[in-house]
């Protein structure tokens, strides 16, 4: 059976619900800009594809994405004001996740993983999942339980040596860096531009904001919207980080929800 939700029928989905009390894995990504050579659905893509490997190795499920993000901002995505990239109001985001978890926890689910594929993301997740636990208190839904997991978190110090062998540039610059550029590689091949990797210095930024995120306003930030090269990401890095994450995740997920038996496999 498949592990994508929206591919089931609710009689079939009522039905894990009730038998199984399943981890439902919700992505919450971006659409942004991602250098010359990626497409702008990567921040929504990787973490997907990770939970629905996961999701099948621990009998989970995957419910779909919220696609949209919180505002790219410069030193960590390029900023908010390269074409192509869609964010939401903060307040619309944080709404939108207290949303669907309620919605999650009317159908029953109690288990819920939020994947987070966008740095810029991370406090708005967690203030949607606060004013959920607090709406759901006040229903008298006191057993939910909620992980927010950064798939990026769990590169292994062996990972990072063989992915960065010439030293890791911090993961704000990473942005539609080797890590992004290697996964998409592994995964989407046919939506990566090879021919394109940027080449590059990391970004110079100050260590400060500047507003508005205009191009005048940030002269260090590079003009093809990525902050690092990845001429050395490779579809082999990105398996390598791949099988990692989903690993690592499996045994997360598999140990805070106390699920038996399931997170094997390599
Ligand atoms: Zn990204
Ligand atoms: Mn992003």
């Amino acid at each position: 059976m498949t592990v994508r939700m929206t591919e089931l029928s609710w009689t079939d989905y009522d039905r894990k619900v009730r038998d199984e009390n399943p981890v439902v894995f919700v992505t919450v990504g971006s659409h942004e800009q991602h250098g010359p050579h990626l497409p702008m659905c990567c921040d929504e893509v990787i973490p997907t594809a990770i939970a629905e490997k996961v999701a099948e190795r621990i009998g989970a499920l995957v419910a779909p994405s919220i696609v949209f993000g919180y505002k790219s901002q410069v030193r960590s995505g390029g900023g908010n004001h390269i074409p192509g990239t869609i964010s939401l109001d903060a307040a619309n985001l944080i709404g939108t996740i207290k949303d669907v978890i309620c919605e999650l926890a009317r159908h029953g689910i109690r288990r819920v993983v939020l994947m987070d594929g966008h740095y810029e993301n991370t406090m708005m997740i967690a203030e949607g999942v606060d004013l959920a636990l607090r709406d759901l208190r006040r229903d008298g839904i006191t057993e939910i339980k909620i992980m927010r997991i950064g798939y990026y978190e769990f590169t292994s110090p062996d990972a990072e040596k063989a992915v960065w062998p010439d030293g890791f540039p911090t993961w704000a610059l990473e942005h539609a860096g080797v890590m992004e550029t290697s996964l998409m590689m592994h995964l989407y091949p046919e939506l990566v531009h090879a021919d394109r990797l940027p080449s590059h210095p990391p970004a110079d930024f100050p260590p400060y904001d500047v507003f508005p995120m205009t191009w005048e306003n940030w002269p260090s930030l590079p003009k093809d919207g990525a902050l690092v090269a990845s001429t050395t990401a490779s579809a082999a890095k990105g398996k390598l980080l791949f099988d990692e994450y989903v690993q690592g995740i499996a045994k997360a997920v598999t140990a805070e929800f106390g699920l038996k038996g399931t997170a094997q496999g390599g």
